[in-house]
């Protein structure tokens, strides 16, 4: 394999053995862990339980006044709603205070979207996509587009997590994702494409290849390898490369298992 391995990890002394690592900042519960130097910062930005309980108004409100909390049924954590302006600026706050602290000049954002479709119709989206004179899913696209906007303006290089779904139209329509908007902004995606077995890699060849086609910039591909049997991480890594720049593993605990997939995927 040609391309970059990377990893994403909890684990500082795995991320020498690596082309790139990655380290959750803050992830989905809102907790912040201090960056680890040298290591690419990922922030979850509109995904933070622990906001949505300290400001139940800044949630996304959907169809029927569905709130999106991981109590509702699509949902696994809070999702915050971008048009708030207290959220806008705490979002890039947090990515200065990661960039700052990682000593780092790239960001990855993760959950830089709506939470499905119809979200977001809170007082704030229904009033400022009026304002705008915007229909409520060019307001969204409009709207995400602007934060990662301005987070390029605090950051030297951006790299985007997107939901792993290239069906043509469906990014936007899902979770207001224009790619051709954010394209300017954007120097790499990340797609996560999880399994706990990756026993088939078909679906894994479609999507990755999916995303090859949709994509305006290079992307890499991010496989779940935390209790994945080996021989399955090393043939889905195999498949992946074959249509990404790159291929990280995230969550091993491992770093015997991590540097075996390394040497694997070198000298096949
Ligand atoms: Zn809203």
């Amino acid at each position: 394999m040609g391309q970059t391995l990377g990893i994403v990890s909890r684990f500082p002394d795995h991320f020498a053995h690596f082309d790139v690592g990655y380290y959750e900042v803050k992830d989905v519960s809102g907790v912040w862990h201090d960056p680890v130097p040298g290591t690419i910062p990922m922030v979850s930005v509109f995904g933070d339980n622990r906001q949505a309980k300290r400001h139940p108004e800044w949630v996304q409100v959907g169809p029927n006044q569905e709130r999106a909390t991981r109590d509702a049924k699509f949902f696994d954590w809070d999702a915050l709603c971008p048009s708030r302006p207290d959220v806008f600026s705490l979002g890039v706050e947090w990515v200065k205070d990661a960039l700052a602290k990682s000593g780092q000049k790239t960001i990855r954002l993760d959950d830089v979207t709506y939470a499905r479709e119809g979200f977001c119709q809170c007082p704030a989206c229904l009033e400022e996509s009026a304002r705008r004179g915007l229909t409520a899913d060019a307001y969204r696209s409009e709207r995400l587009a602007e934060f990662v906007a301005a987070v390029r303006e605090v950051a030297e290089r951006v790299e985007m997590t997107l939901f792993p779904d290239p069906l043509p139209g469906h990014l936007e329509r899902r979770f207001g994702i224009d790619l051709s908007r954010l394209a300017p902004y954007v120097d790499r995606f990340v797609v996560p494409i999880y399994d706990l077995h990756y026993a088939t890699t078909y679906w894994l060849e479609v999507l990755a290849q999916g995303f090859s086609e949709l994509l305006p910039r290079p992307f890499f591909i991010e496989l779940y390898s935390l209790k994945v049997p080996e021989d399955a991480v090393v043939h889905a890594a195999e498949v992946a490369s074959a249509y990404a720049e790159g291929v990280l593993l995230a969550y091993e605990n491992q770093l015997p298992k991590l540097l075996r997939i390394r040497e694997r995927l070198g000298s096949e």
